[in-house]
C-alpha cells in the first residue's frame, strides 16, 4: 500500500523549486529540484509534473506509471526522460494533460524532446508510453483527479486529487487576479491542502506582473475564501536562497501556512 494507511493520502514533495533548478549550498534546505509531487493513496501513485524532482522518486510498483502535467514549461518536464519504468520493457507509462484546442500532448512533448533539444523522442523508450489528452475527472485506482484551467502565459492546469473524501489541490504556475479568482476558489473549495505558487515577494511582483506567478498573500486570499485547511507555498524563485526563504517563512508561518521543502512528506 505504498506505506499508506487505508484512508490516507501521502504526498511526497520531490521538487518545489520554480522556473529552473538550482544547485549549491544556498538552496539545500528548501531544495533545488523543480516541480514534481508524488501523490499516493489506496495502493496507487500519481506524479503531478515531471520536473527534475522526479529523480528523487522512491521505487514505485505501479503499472502503468501515471504522470499528470500542468503544462510544458521546462521546469515541469525536465525530468520526463527519468520517469520511473520508462525504460522497462513490458511496463506502461501513461502521460496525461488537459485536452487543449489545436495541439496534442504528444505534439507538445515532441517539440521539446527531440533533436535539437534532446537526442531522442518518446518512441525510443522501451516502456509502452501512452499520451492522454484527457477529459477530466480521471480515476487512478480510487483517486479522482480533476483539472481546471490556470492563469498562466501559454496556459497551465490546476489539479485536484480526491481520495476517500480528502482533497489536495495543486495550483502551481498560477497568477492571481481579483477578476479571475473565483475559478480557483470554486475549484479548491474545502480542500485539505492547497499547494500554491507563491514565487514572488510583494515587491518583486510589482515588476513581474504577467509572468504567471503569485505572492504568498494572494495564496492566503484563496485559502480563506475557499475554506482550505492548509496552505503550502511552492515554486520557489531560483534567486531565493534558504536564508531568504527561511526569514520570509518565519514572518508568515502559522499552523496552517508553510513553505514547501524538497524531501518533505505530508500525510493527510
Ligand atoms: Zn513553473
Ligand atoms: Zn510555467
Amino acid at each position: 500500500m505504498n506505506g499508506t494507511n487505508a484512508d490516507e493520502i501521502k504526498v511526497s514533495l520531490l521538487g518545489v523549486r520554480g522556473s529552473t533548478p538550482t544547485s549549491g549550498k544556498d538552496t539545500l534546505e528548501y531544495g533545488g529540484a523543480t516541480s514534481c509531487l508524488l501523490v499516493q493513496a489506496g495502493g496507487r501513485s500519481i506524479f503531478l509534473d515531471a520536473g527534475n524532482g522526479i529523480l528523487n522518486a522512491p521505487d514505485i510498483p505501479d503499472d502503468p506509471v501515471s504522470v499528470f502535467f500542468t503544462h510544458m514549461h521546462l521546469d515541469h518536464v525536465l525530468g520526463l526522460p527519468y520517469i520511473p519504468h520508462l525504460n522497462d520493457k513490458g511496463h506502461s507509462v501513461d502521460l496525461y494533460a488537459r485536452k487543449q484546442e489545436g495541439t496534442t500532448l504528444r505534439e507538445q512533448i515532441d517539440q521539446i524532446f527531440r533533436h535539437p533539444g534532446w537526442p531522442c523522442g518518446l518512441d525510443v523508450y522501451t516502456a509502452r508510453v501512452t499520451t492522454h489528452d484527457a477529459q477530466f475527472p480521471v480515476m487512478i485506482g480510487e483517486m479522482e483527479i480533476d483539472a481546471a484551467k490556470s492563469v498562466h502565459p501559454g496556459d497551465s492546469t490546476v489539479y485536484r486529487v480526491t481520495y476517500h473524501g480528502k482533497s489536495i489541490v495543486y495550483a502551481t504556475d498560477y497568477e492571481y487576479d481579483e477578476a479571475t479568482e473565483g475559478t480557483l476558489i470554486d475549484f479548491a473549495k474545502n480542500a485539505d491542502l492547497l499547494f500554491f505558487d507563491g514565487q514572488y515577494t510583494e515587491e518583486e511582483y510589482q515588476t513581474r506582473r504577467g509572468y504567471g506567478h503569485s505572492t504568498v498573500s494572494q495564496g492566503l486570499i484563496i485559502m480563506e475564501k475557499a475554506h482550505v485547511k492548509q496552505l503550502k507555498i511552492v515554486h520557489h524563485d531560483p534567486g531565493h536562497t534558504d536564508r531568504f526563504l527561511k526569514e520570509w517563512e518565519d514572518k508568515v508561518k502559522t499552523e496552517r501556512i508553510s513553505f514547501a521543502k524538497e524531501g518533505e512528506i505530508i500525510r493527510l
